[in-house]
């Protein structure tokens, strides 16, 4: 029976270093606590280094970066937006805020993301119906590239622009190419579980300047250019404060140790759970760099143990694990919306299970986890 380690162990908590208080203490001594401030100005310049200078608005979260982006591609009320259907529902979400419809689109095996095939069939679909989907949500599951190449080729061969959802996948790279920029938008997300927290937050970048300046401007409750309160469109209270952007900075300073880090937690689940025949890992291929933002594997269930077994019984050790996600199609909140796809995106999800992937796990705590797992498997 492996030894009981007393702190929880959670599946991917904040990992905050001195730099962030610093920066913080910042904001505090020059009285830059509020939506306006020098720390977002860095916080966007040092976003923007990651992906070829793109243009960077900082949000208050990756679910408003999603929305502007929609926003700004003009969905309206009725117009149809394709998106993934293997992810969190905020991909989704903002779809429905602008009264929009999503159509989702199934996985495929290689990477998890948006199907290809699937796309291409969706769109002459919709096409036939007299309608040409607005947009494309192409999510970056779990921190993996998509199958890029196809999927662009699509959206060319029909005109569609594509919102890449990089929320999970910040410092992940195709083609040696920061994921976010490949496409009209990329969206990510500072949020407490991601691979870097600003406590709270997101960003909208890309490389049309004059859109992500709109951006703030929506984002900022859209005033008009004059020395009273006018507005001739609606806005929205999206920005990031500086407070938070100073967390994000002392984060983003080590994004790359972070992406180390996970890819090793990874790679060590990989070599100590592989000898279980049952346990499979999702394998990165070339031109694809994933930050494992978060290890997960798939059981096959041969000894009759499925993901929840395992998860209770790390419950029961103190150790945080999550099911994958539940496919959008299959959520109640979405069950009137067309689907396109057959069962790889419901079969992950009832196979699937994510595990503890923080940059701060010790090899002590990581053993710990091996151990309770295998444990179960010699029973
Ligand atoms: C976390 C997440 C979001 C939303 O980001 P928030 O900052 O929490 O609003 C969107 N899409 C995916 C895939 C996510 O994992």
């Amino acid at each position: 029976m492996s030894r009981k380690l007393k702190n929880k162990i959670w599946i991917s908590p904040p990992d905050i270093g001195d730099k962030e208080q610093q920066y913080v203490k910042d904001c505090f001594d020059s009285n830059w606590i509020s939506t306006a401030g020098p720390q977002i100005t860095f916080f966007e310049k040092e976003l923007s280094l990651l992906s070829d200078n793109y243009s960077v608005a900082a949000l208050s979260s990756g679910t408003a970066a999603i929305h502007l982006a929609l926003i700004l591609l003009g969905v309206q009320k009725d117009d149809e937006v394709i998106c993934s259907t293997f992810t969190f529902s905020a991909s989704a979400n903002p779809i429905i805020y602008q009264g929009a419809k999503p159509i989702f689109i199934d996985s495929e095996l290689d990477t998890w993301n948006m199907c290809p095939e699937l796309l291409e069939e969706a769109i002459i679909d919709r096409l036939n119906q007299g309608k040409k989907p607005k947009a494309i949500i192409l999510v970056y599951i779990y921190g993996m590239p998509a199958k890029i190449n196809e999927i662009s080729m699509i959206a060319k061969k029909y005109d569609i622009p594509i919102i890449e959802d990089a929320a999970e996948a910040l410092g992940s790279k195709y083609l040696n190419k920061q994921l976010g920029s490949f496409f009209d938008f990329g969206i990510y997300s500072f949020n407490g579980n991601k691979i870097i927290t600003s406590s709270g937050g997101g960003a909208l970048i890309s490389k049309n300047h004059k859109l992500i300046e709109k951006a703030k401007f929506l984002a900022t409750q859209a005033k008009d250019d004059v020395p009273y309160y006018q507005h001739s469109e609606i806005g929205y209270n999206y920005r990031l404060s500086n407070v938070c952007a100073a967390i994000g900075r002392g984060q983003l300073d080590t994004l790359k140790d972070k992406v180390v880090k996970r890819r090793s937690i990874f790679n060590y689940y990989k070599d100590n759970l592989s000898c279980i025949s049952d346990i499979e890992f999702l394998e990165e291929r070339n031109p694809a760099y994933s930050n494992r933002w978060l290890t997960t594997i798939i059981i096959n269930d041969s000894n009759k143990i499925d993901p929840e077994i395992i998860r209770l019984h790390l419950v029961k050790h103190n150790i945080e694990s999550r099911r994958l996600w539940k496919p959008m199609h299959t959520q109640p909140v979405f069950k009137e919306f067309q689907f396109y796809g057959g069962d790889t995106s419901e079969s992950l999800f009832k196979k699937g299970l994510c595990l503890p992937s923080g940059s701060s796990l010790s090899n002590n705590q990581l053993d710990y986890i091996i151990n309770v797992i295998k444990e179960l498997y010699e029973a």
